[in-house]
C-alpha cells in the first residue's frame, strides 16, 4: 500500500506531514512511502534524508499521489483553480487523506471529497481525550506557536524581559498579558516567565486561573455564574454573552494600559476568534509596546490586528498579526505534527490486513472522519435537508 507525502503549496506554509524519523515507521508498518521532492526543504529536511529513511522521492506531486491509498497533508490539498497544481484532482478514488483540512468555514471542501470519493479525516476536529492526546495536531501546533509568539514578542520590544541590574542603572521586567490560556497561552507563559518577565493571564474557563497560577502568573479575569460553566464537554471555550464581553472590556481597560506586551491566543472553536482588546485598549498603550495575535488566523483577538500584517499604531503600538505561527518554528512544528499522523495512523493499523481500519464507532473516528465511499460522514458537515 502506498502513501503520499506532498510538498506544501498554500501560502507561508513551511511545514511537512512526514519526517525521516516517520517514514522508517511508516515503512515499518509494511508501507511504501512516496515524498514529493523538496517538500521538506522549508523544514530543513532535504530529499536525501528522506530517501535514505527508505522513501521513495517522486518528481512531482502527480508522481507521488498515482496509486497512493492514503495521502498526508499539513494543509487541505489545492483544489482546481487554488494554485499551480490540482492536488484534489490528482489523489486516487477511494484514498484516505489525513491532514489539517480547514474545514470551519471551508465547508465545499467536504462535498468535494465526499463527491471525488476520497475517505478524508480533518485531524483539527479530534476530539480532545486522553487517548487522543499523542495524535493532537491542535496541541502539538498551538504549543510551539505560544513559544515562537513570545520570542517574536520579545525581539519587536525595544526594552528587554527580564529586570537588568548593570552598572549604569536597572532595566524593569517587562509586563507581559497573556489572553487565553489553552495550550498556546500556557506555553507563552512559561516562555516568558524564562525569560524574566512579570506574567500574568487572563482566560474565561475556570479551570484555566488555576493553571495560570501554578506557571507563577497572575490571574486577571471576570469570574460570574457565566465562567463557571465556559467550558463544554469537549474542553474548549464557549461563545460568551455581551454582558459578559463588557464587564470583561471594562477589566482590560484598566490592565491594559500598564503592559508592555501582550500574547493574544484566545479562541472558540469554530468561530470567529473573540474581540478582546478594542482601538481604545491599544490606543491607552504606551509606545514600543508590543501585541502578538496568534489568534489572527481566525481575526485575531485586537480589533487592529491585520491578519498576515506587522501594523504600528499612530500611538507606536506594534501588532504583529502574522498567520500560520506554526509554520514559523517549522522544523519542530513538522517533527511533531508528523508524530501526530503516525500515532493517528498506527492507532487504527489493522496488521492483518496491512491496511488502516478506522472504526466508524470508534470516538476519534467520529470525531475526525468527514467522508467516507463517497458520502459526507460527520454530523456538523453533514448536508441540510431541503
Ligand atoms: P483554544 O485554542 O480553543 O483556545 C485558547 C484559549 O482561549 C482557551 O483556554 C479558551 O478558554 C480561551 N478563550 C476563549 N474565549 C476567550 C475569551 N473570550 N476570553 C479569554 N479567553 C478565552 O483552546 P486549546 O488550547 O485548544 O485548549 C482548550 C482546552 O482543551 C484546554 O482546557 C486544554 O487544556 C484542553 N486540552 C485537552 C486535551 C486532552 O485532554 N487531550 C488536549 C489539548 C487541550
Amino acid at each position: 500500500m502506498r502513501l503520499a507525502v506532498l510538498k506544501e503549496r498554500r501560502p507561508g506554509e513551511a511545514r511537512v506531514a512526514a519526517t525521516p524519523e516517520t517514514v522508517k515507521k511508516l515503512k515499518a508498518l509494511g508501507l511504501d512511502v512516496a515524498v514529493e521532492a523538496g517538500a521538506g526543504a522549508a523544514s530543513a529536511i532535504p530529499d536525501a534524508e528522506f530517501a535514505a529513511a527508505g522513501a521513495q522521492i517522486a518528481p512531482d506531486a502527480a508522481a507521488a499521489l498515482a496509486g497512493a491509498e492514503i495521502v498526508f497533508k499539513v494543509q487541505a490539498p489545492l483544489g482546481p483553480g487554488e494554485g499551480e497544481v490540482d492536488e484534489l484532482g490528482l489523489i486516487p478514488r477511494g484514498a484516505l487523506l489525513v491532514g489539517i483540512l480547514g474545514v470551519w468555514g471551508n465547508e465545499g471542501r467536504v462535498s468535494d471529497y465526499a463527491a471525488r470519493g476520497i475517505d478524508a479525516c480533518a485531524m483539527e476536529l479530534l476530539p480532545r481525550i486522553t487517548r487522543a492526546q499523542s495524535m493532537d495536531v491542535l496541541s502539538s501546533q498551538a504549543n510551539l506557536a505560544g513559544y515562537r509568539a513570545v520570542l517574536e514578542a520579545a525581539t519587536a520590544y525595544g526594552r528587554g524581559f527580564p529586570m537588568m541590574m548593570t552598572a549604569a542603572g536597572t532595566v524593569p521586567p517587562a509586563a507581559v498579558f497573556v489572553l487565553g490560556a489553552g495550550v498556546a497561552g500556557l506555553q507563552a507563559i512559561a516562555t516568558a516567565r524564562r525569560l524574566g518577565a512579570k506574567v500574568s493571564a487572563t482566560d474565561v474557563r475556570p479551570a484555566a486561573k488555576e493553571e495560570i497560577k501554578s506557571l507563577g502568573a497572575t490571574f486577571i479575569g471576570v469570574e460570574s455564574e457565566e465562567t463557571a460553566t465556559a467550558q463544554t464537554t469537549g474542553g474548549y471555550a464557549k461563545e460568551m454573552s455581551e454582558d459578559f464581553k463588557r464587564r470583561q472590556s471594562e477589566l482590560m481597560a484598566e490592565t491594559v494600559k500598564k503592559q508592555d506586551v501582550i500574547i493574544c491566543t484566545a479562541l472558540t472553536m469554530g468561530r470567529a476568534a473573540p474581540k478582546i482588546l478594542s482601538a481604545e485598549h491599544v490606543a491607552s498603550m504606551k509606545p514600543g509596546s508590543v501585541i502578538v495575535d496568534i489568534a489572527a488566523d481566525a481575526g485575531g483577538n485586537c480589533a487592529l490586528t491585520v491578519p498576515g500584517e506587522k501594523v504600528v499604531t499612530d500611538n507606536g503600538v506594534t501588532i504583529l498579526g502574522y498567520r500560520n505561527w506554526p509554520s514559523r518554528i517549522a522544523v519542530a512544528a513538522s517533527a511533531l505534527y508528523a508524530r501526530n499522523l503516525l500515532t493517528f495512523l498506527t492507532a487504527f493499523w489493522d496488521k492483518t490486513a496491512g491496511r488502516p481500519n478506522l472504526k466508524p464507532e470508534d470516538e476519534i473516528i467520529q470525531g475526525v472522519a468527514l467522508t467516507r465511499g463517497g458520502a459526507v460522514v460527520h454530523p456538523q458537515f453533514a448536508p441540510k435537508p431541503a
